[in-house]
């Protein structure tokens, strides 16, 4: 990923940040001569392990072996991508990510992916509300004892039986998504929906993005459960 931004921006950002002044934001830090310490926010203690070098550029816990410097603290903290550190990062100091042009393009790619996933996963959901045949899915789901606020929680849907209800409710665009994580397939003359008359769960990434499906038959295929491949 690091090789999509270019290493001396990256550098520069390092240099630039003051370190003691990122964490600080976040956790109470006391100083020591140069240094900082504070209890640790990556492991539980009560006295504080946690120290900053903001002269190095780094922190280091002598109790968990926590290290790193501002972008991994905020990958850490927050939960962040690395290419999410550097943008937190340079929106702090004012300054815009120079993406290379390959970067550019696989940002967009992945982007249309997750937008087309989540167009997928909406429809889904309302078909489970709405779609004539999606009574089966209610009682299934309600005889299991998931009632609707636990099912709108986790984004169940319902995938209608005709085989090309996506493919029809999406544009161009995101149907050629669909089909490149072959939740739809083009292996038959025209676009087929991959999930028929299931019960659909989407699978989310540690950031709340759906990244797949599972789908549970409510007919008697043979296969209870698929997953979208890709
Ligand atoms: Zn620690």
């Amino acid at each position: 990923m690091s090789g999509l931004i270019p290493q001396h921006f990256v550098e520069n950002l390092l240099d630039r940040i003051d370190l003691a002044e990122l964490i600080g934001s976040r956790i109470t830090l006391k100083k020591a001569g140069a240094n900082y310490k504070a209890c640790c926010p990556f492991h539980d203690e009560k006295t504080p392990s946690f120290n900053v070098r903001p002269d190095k550029g780094f922190y280091h816990c002598f109790g968990c072996g926590a290290h790193g410097d501002a972008i991994a603290f905020l990958q850490e903290y927050e939960n962040l991508s690395f290419t999410e550190a550097v943008e937190s990062l340079a929106a702090h100091l004012g300054l815009d990510v120079p993406y290379d042009e390959s970067a550019k393009a696989s940002m967009r790619k992945s982007q249309s992916l997750t937008g087309a996933l989540e167009q997928a996963k909406d429809f889904y959901r309302q078909c489970l509300k709405q779609h004539p045949s999606a009574s089966l899915a209610r009682d299934y789901l309600q005889h299991r004892g998931v009632d609707a606020e636990t099912a709108e929680r986790f984004a169940v849907g319902y995938a209608p039986p005709e085989g090309d209800a996506l493919v029809r409710h999406v544009d161009k665009d995101t149907l050629e998504a669909l089909i490149s994580v072959k939740a739809v397939t083009d292996r038959y003359e025209r676009p087929r929906d991959l999930f028929r008359n299931r019960l659909m769960f989407p699978i989310r990434n540690s950031r709340g993005r759906t990244v797949a499906f599972g789908g549970r038959t409510l007919g008697d295929d043979k296969a209870k459960y698929i997953n979208s491949p890709e």
